[in-house]
């Protein structure tokens, strides 16, 4: 187990594309496919422009889920959340902080990628890291070492925070910054849990709160962030003081975040893509420093500083539509992932 280390280490970001089944208006308008994939490389063709309008590029995975399950090159569920998810999961337990985010234009796939469907068991990776993770604790047998999992839940909604667990709570709650622990939400509720059903109930409340599941605008879904973040704290037990002397990962946690986007890009979405970039950059460079790091630009990226940079490890997955008709914001989604390699 590692202690959690503060410092300037170059984070490493995981960037996965999935593309998704056409939906039932893609069928209606006889939609083409525009997306093809290889191994770990992604092509898109311009449908206007067939025979040389075509672009590769390659990411970490591939995940080809516009067929069906028969089909042998079809990424289901599980496959995503054991490439992505348990990688994460295992990192969180060496004391890293674990950021998952889900990017993509409004109906490609990001909520059903994170949380999935749950009446069809087609659990995403949120659900399926919970149970993983209640299963490896639940499993410990060692006295000294305990567990908690606690949970949050907040949208960022035009650059201001609500907590979708306390709708009692004030309207817009402060962003503050701890000289040690970095920024965080002032009074954002945080929940203890011991088992995945708590965090699906939790879950489930705070999407009813979400201002875009009240208004379903695209407007606004492109405004709204949502990001769920679970605190999972390790203690181990002194044998000598009976103290709990080894605190680990105490504020590491998985975060599952949707990122909704229309046809306006956001101030959290652009700086996103630039600190994701920039994180790169100074990655592949192998530069040490990360006071470029343009964080503080936007509330997404300021709470999520810690998450993203620093001592941590980040997953993104692009979700993409298989239609010709979206080929525009499709190729803006995979460029967008492309940057953050
Ligand atoms: P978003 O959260 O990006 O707005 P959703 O995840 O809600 O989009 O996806 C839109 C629709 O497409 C949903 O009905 C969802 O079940 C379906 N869908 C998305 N991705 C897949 C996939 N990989 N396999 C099957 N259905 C999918």
């Amino acid at each position: 187990l590692k202690v959690k280390v503060h410092g300037d280490m170059a984070a490493s970001v995981k960037v996965a594309v999935r593309v998704r089944p056409f939906n039932s208006r893609e069928i209606s308008r006889d939609a083409k496919c525009v997306i093809q994939m290889q191994g770990t490389s992604t092509c898109i063709t311009n449908p206007k422009q067939p025979k040389d309008g075509s672009k590769t590029f390659t990411f970490d995975y591939s995940y080809w889920s516009h067929t069906t399950a028969d089909d042998p090159a079809f990424a289901s569920q599980q496959q995503v959340y054991r490439d992505i998810g348990e990688e994460m999961l295992l990192h969180a337990f060496e004391g890293y902080n674990v950021c998952i985010f889900a990017y993509g234009q409004t109906g490609a796939g990001k909520s059903y990628t994170m949380m999935g469907k749950q009446e069809t068991e087609q659990h995403g990776i949120i659900p399926q890291l919970c149970e993983d993770l209640f299963r490896r604790t639940s499993g410990n047998a060692d006295p000294d070492l305990s567990f908690s999992v606690e949970v949050s839940y907040m949208e960022i909604y035009c650059e201001r925070v609500r907590d979708l667990l306390n709708l009692k709570s004030k309207a817009t709650l402060r962003v503050r910054e701890h000289p040690i622990m970095g920024p965080y939400v002032e009074d954002l509720s945080k929940l203890a849990v011991t088992c995945y059903s708590d965090i699906a109930d939790l879950m489930d409340c705070g999407n009813k709160a979400r201002t875009v599941a009240a208004t379903n605008m695209n407007e606004m879904s492109s405004r709204s962030h949502a990001v769920f973040t679970i605190v999972f704290t390790q203690r181990r037990r002194d044998q000598f003081t009976s103290l709990d002397t080894e605190k680990v990962s105490d504020s590491s946690g998985a975060k599952g975040m949707r990122l909704k986007e229309g046809a306006n890009i956001n101030k959290s979405l652009t700086t996103l893509g630039k600190v994701i970039s920039a994180l790169a950059e100074m990655q592949n460079s192998k530069r040490k420093r990360s006071d470029f790091i343009p964080y503080r630009d936007s509330v997404l990226t300021w709470l999520l500083k810690e998450n993203l940079g620093g001592n941590s490890r980040t997953a993104m997955i692009a979700a993409l539509s298989p239609a010709d008709i979206n080929y525009e914001e499709t190729l803006s989604t995979l460029r967008y992932a492309d940057r953050a390699k």
